[in-house]
């Protein structure tokens, strides 16, 4: 089997080689052909029909088998008004390469990744039905996060990106159809590389709408986020002290060694409360760092961070347990200023 890529000359030959390369990763066990330079075609018209004529027209011109995929990648938009659509022969394909960065809300998502997934989706949807009416009629319309999702809205393909997934319904069908699982095989694995990719775009733009923290250790003083108009972190006495102790150690403290953080904590509460006697100090430690307490304070963090800014973003900022009971928390210190 074949996989032939295709693009009309609005599309620019840095993108289409990008696509071609990750296609091939993907279906390494396949041949992908890449016709790029050899033919390209001016499309003048925006009817689907006009697209799969090029297709036929390069299967003809290249002694494609039946059994082999033709995807025409297009800037143009169609009269269909679809991302990708086949004919009946389920094997000429087109894909709009252009507007993803409205589809998915992002600039940072390198488009040759989306794209890859339609390769991927119009692949396994061509080998799950026998008819492109079919295709449509099974169609998801409410959004799964599935290959079949129809996505009549633009704006859901970033969650089909993100999932990458085959839901239930559909790999009954997929299995049914004995489809190949050297082919299921190395799409899935496709998904999962281009899930992985996005996801991380994501993560990377998620951390600059992370907002700085600052606070001066001085009588009365609270943390503020400084990004979101200096809006005061409001904790009490003891909290705000814990969260300071925990924001010095970026790698985590573990509970055991809580005892070994006395004097550090004598002195970041003692500054904020105004205390210095030792015994008082002492007490509040003793009652509120080596006890049950301790999990108590950790939860009143958590739960202001979870209200205020959310739980993708509180993430980053709650007191939580690293790993083997180290506690931590996970803000890049950065993003932090303590005076
Ligand atoms: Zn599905």
């Amino acid at each position: 089997m074949k996989i032939v890529l295709i693009k009309s000359l609005d599309v620019s030959d840095s993108l289409f080689i990008k696509v071609s390369k990750l296609a091939a990763s993907y279906f390494n066990k396949f041949e992908i052909v890449n016709f790029n330079s050899a033919q390209e075609f001016h499309l003048e018209s925006y009817d689907a029909q006009k697209y799969f004529d090029v297709c036929l027209e390069n299967r003809v011109n290249n002694h494609l088998s039946n059994s082999d995929f033709v995807f025409l990648l297009t800037s143009r938009k169609n009269n269909q008004d679809y991302i990708s659509w086949t004919d009946e022969t389920l094997r000429n394909y087109f894909i709009q390469v252009s507007e993803w960065d409205s589809f998915l809300f992002s600039k940072k998502i390198d488009i040759e990744y989306p794209i890859s997934y339609e390769i991927i989706a119009c692949i396994l949807r061509s080998l799950m039905f026998d008819k492109n009416l079919e295709i449509k009629e099974n169609a998801h319309v409410f959004p799964k996060g599935c290959i079949m999702d129809y996505c009549d809205d633009k704006s859901q393909m970033g969650l089909k990106l993100r999932t990458a997934d085959i839901c239930f319904d559909c790999g009954e069908r997929i299995k049914n159809k004995k489809v190949s699982p050297l082919i299921i095989g190395q799409a899935l694995n496709g998904l999962e590389q281009i899930r992985s990719k996005v996801l991380y775009k994501n993560t990377q733009e998620l951390t600059y709408e992370l907002s700085r923290i600052s606070i001066r250790l001085a009588y009365n003083q609270k943390l503020k986020f400084v990004d979101f108009k200096n809006e005061p972190i409001k904790l009490g006495v003891i909290e705000t002290a814990i969260y300071c102790l925990y924001l010095n150690h970026p790698e985590g403290i573990p509970v055991i060694d809580l005892s070994l953080f006395k004097e550090e904590f004598f002195h970041i509460y003692g500054l904020l409360k105004g205390e210095t006697d030792r015994k008082t100090l002492n007490e509040r430690f003793l009652n509120n760092l080596l006890s049950k307490n301790f999990d108590t304070r950790v939860s009143n963090i958590k739960k202001y961070f979870d209200n205020v800014v959310g739980t993708r973003l509180s993430e980053y900022y709650i007191v939580q347990n690293l790993g083997n009971s180290n506690y931590g928390i996970k803000l890049n210190r950065n993003l932090v200023l303590i005076e």
